[in-house]
């Protein structure tokens, strides 16, 4: 079975991006530039926000962090995203989810400037992906899809069956799998006989969040497997499927899987990072 290896890929796009970032600074005298908001002292979402800030400043991107109150008023926030979408050295803005229960997360999405919207989650973004090439592209599906072709996964006609329909990873994911000539079938809490729809997935991706719902049983002969979950199990971190309790069946099953920690989870940040460049490339030429 092989191993669909996110950390190498992840490596080599971010390598590949820190040689065009010092071209282009050398080039446009700025350096491109992003913005984290993140409301609240969620120790799971500290983590997520530094580990990307990290990544941006390893090749050459400029990151601000700003991590305000649980208390925030959702006012106090849709300021801050004006003040960032007027900015013109910030090409890139991302609001960390989730937000505070008092906040309406969708409005204060919809406040981003969709052309800094480097989640891709703004409905002007999640327009242009159903009707053209020109969308910024949620980071999670769009790493996938990296991650498939570099491993040489061809999509074209096969049946990829997706589980879980969150504006987040499924239904993007969906799109984007359509765009690459696959037939797609999207499963979530409310499907029935899901073993019967997921045997049926040459490309089974899986963003449930709950470890050991899809079994080796429920898999079709030679399917390839991609495991976006992120669970807390014991302490330890595991995937929705490949450190699950029938691995040694779906090893055999499968023709390749994505590891957790090591495959979904790098490749979504490279993607976060091909998207702060390709805002910031698009805003110099213009
Ligand atoms: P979500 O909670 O928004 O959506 C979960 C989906 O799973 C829903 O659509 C729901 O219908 C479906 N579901 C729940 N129970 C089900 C069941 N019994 N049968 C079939 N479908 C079921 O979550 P999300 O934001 O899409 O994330 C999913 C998982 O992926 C989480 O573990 C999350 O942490 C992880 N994630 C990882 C990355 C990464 O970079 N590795 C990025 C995003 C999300």
């Amino acid at each position: 079975m092989q191993t669909l290896n996110g950390t190498a890929l992840a490596k080599k796009i971010k390598s590949v991006l820190a040689i065009e970032i010092e071209y282009l600074v050398n080039k446009y005298r700025r350096s491109p530039k992003l913005c984290i908001i993140m409301a609240g002292d969620d120790p799971a979402n500290s983590s997520y926000v530094k580990s990307k800030k990290k990544s941006c400043n390893e090749i050459g991107i400029l990151c601000d962090l700003n991590i305000l109150p649980y208390a925030t008023s959702q006012q106090e926030l849709l300021t801050l995203i004006d003040s960032l979408n007027q900015n013109t050295e910030v090409d890139g803005i991302l609001v960390q989810l989730p937000l505070p229960k008092h906040i309406d997360q969708n409005v204060v999405l919809q406040s981003i400037d969709y052309k800094k919207d480097v989640d891709g989650l703004h409905p002007m973004n999640t327009g242009l992906l159903n009707s053209s090439t020109d969308a910024l592209i949620p980071c999670t599906p769009k790493g996938i899809l990296s991650l498939l072709k570099a491993e040489g996964v061809s999509i074209t006609g096969k049946h990829c069956v997706i589980i879980g329909r969150s504006n987040l990873v499924g239904k993007p994911m969906a799109q984007l799998m359509l765009r690459e000539n696959a037939s797609v079938t999207v499963c979530h809490s409310k499907t029935r006989d899901l073993p019967y729809l997921t045997r049926q997935g040459e490309i089974l991706i899986i963003a449930i969040g709950h470890p050991n719902l899809v079994n080796a049983e429920m898999l079709k002969e030679g399917a390839v497997v991609i495991d976006v979950g992120i669970n807390s199990v014991e302490g330890k971190l595991v995937g929705d499927i490949y450190n699950s309790i029938d691995v040694n069946n779906i090893e055999k099953k499968a023709a390749a899987i994505s590891p957790v920690p090591g495959g979904v989870g790098p490749m979504t940040i490279a993607s976060l990072l091909e998207n702060v460049v390709e805002i910031y490339k698009k805003r110099m030429c213009d």
